[in-house]
């Protein structure tokens, strides 16, 4: 049974590499030999050299995240055959409290993971996003958002910790469904919270300024009968030049975002066809039913966590002669990363379905399609995104359809308006 597990996890972790690398490889060989002709959405809109720098942007960032995952997949591999039995060992040989043992063991694991992307965080942000004229942030701001970020993930997986080994401990039997009903309310919280809480530690958020984007605002929500309170700009241009819009919260903390410099790049239209997108998103309850959806997958997580975590396979498949809990609960999420690796298009397709219906809500509200196209068009032009990405990559890894999917699919509704 060992032997069996333990292939099983090299096969699936060999494989997630293979596939990656499969992916990136079409859609840089895809865009390499497509990316030099202007698509026909886009004539007047992109011209040859914002192209060149499409195809240059998107062939440097792949490079990264390539040397980056493979540089993650031995550092796991690493833990896995050479620390875990000694840390393992060290651990038991403390007596320490079991809840004391799994915040050590997971804040260990964590601080290595955080020192070595480091680097490429650094390499990203100064390099990378500097070269094509897009980072705005200060070593200054990069570094408290650094301090920032690891105070609030270490209270934050600090308390969840200690919480899952607390009822573990205290209730062997039932401990998967009082744990499900801990994590479920933990997060509501989370996502109440957060745009109250955590997202001003990092940035600044206000009402919409400009009043008569305001106006128009306030009419095109009362049409939904939505307030028109929770509509927000952020400042993150003190960041990068990067342009965004995004909806978060739930209940009273419900809001919409866009980022300053989303503001400053289009036109009072195009912003609000954006807006309206974005209200799509809230009309149709697609943070509620995510929320659903996570709900329903973390109790059958957690009860499959349940009924193999004390297996002594499990551990004997990695050389353990311990079986500590924790241990058992790192092994096995790393067979649960690697095995929902492959069922990202599942998520990927539902995103892209939210996608679209929050684009038909945009049409419907405003009545046309030409200026969300038109903001789509700026989009792409002042993030350099790809136009060219390989079916088969978007069919596994995209949260949006392509955008040239989402202007022709915008068209066809135009046609059927009229
Ligand atoms: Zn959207």
């Amino acid at each position: 049974m060992e032997k069996t597990l333990l292939v099983l996890f090299l096969i699936l972790f060999l494989g997630r590499i293979i596939w990656r690398y499969v992916l990136q490889q079409l859609n840089i060989r895809h865009l390499r030999s497509h990316g030099k002709v202007i698509p026909p959405i886009f004539q007047g809109a992109i011209d040859e050299a914002t192209l060149s720098k499409i195809v240059d942007y998107t062939c440097d960032n792949s490079r990264l995240e390539t040397k980056e995952d493979l540089t993650e997949d031995i550092l796991e591999l690493a833990i896995l055959f050479l620390l875990l039995p000694v840390l393992v060992g060290k651990l038991a040989g403390l007596h320490l409290h079991l809840i004391w043992q799994i915040l050590i063991f997971f804040g260990a694991l964590a601080v290595i993971g955080g020192v070595v992307g480091i680097p490429f965080d650094i390499y990203h942000t100064f390099v990378l996003e500097k070269r094509y004229g897009f980072s705005t942030i200060t070593w200054k701001l990069w570094f408290t958002d650094l301090v920032k970020s690891v105070i609030i993930s270490a209270v934050l997986m600090g308390l969840m910790l200690s919480a899952f080994m607390a009822f573990i401990i205290y209730l062997p039997k039932s401990w998967w469904f009082w744990a499900w009903i801990f994590f479920t309310a933990f997060e509501i919280l989370l996502l109440w919270l957060f745009p109250v809480v955590i997202a001003p530690l990092f940035n600044k958020y206000e009402p919409i300024k400009d009043e008569l984007l305001k106006e128009k605002i306030t009419s095109l929500m009362a049409q939904v009968g939505l307030k028109a309170k929770g509509i927000f700009q952020v400042d993150e241009g003190k960041r990068s030049k990067h342009t965004n819009a995004y909806f978060t919260g739930i209940g009273k903390t419900k809001r919409i975002v866009l980022y300053d410099t989303l503001l400053a790049s289009h036109s009072p239209e195009e912003i609000l066809a954006v807006l309206a997108h974005e209200i799509g998103h809230w009309k149709k309850k697609h943070i509620l039913k995510q929320l659903i959806f996570m709900i329903v997958a973390s109790l059958v997580l957690l009860y499959f966590i349940y009924l193999i975590v004390n297996w002594p396979p499990l551990y004997s498949a990695f050389g353990l002669k311990y079986t500590p809990v924790y241990a058992g609960l790192f092994l096995v999420s790393l067979y649960l990363s690697c095995a929902g690796f492959f069922l990202s298009p599942i998520g990927a397709a539902i995103m892209r379905r939210y996608e679209r219906e929050a684009d038909k809500m945009a049409h419907e509200l405003t009545g046309t399609s030409e200026p969300m196209i038109n903001a789509l068009k700026r989009l792409a032009k002042d993030n350099l995104s790809n136009l060219h990405p390989h079916p088969i990559y978007v069919w596994f890894y995209y949260s949006h359809p392509p955008l040239i999917e989402r202007i022709e699919y915008l068209r066809t509704m135009d046609k059927e308006y009229y």
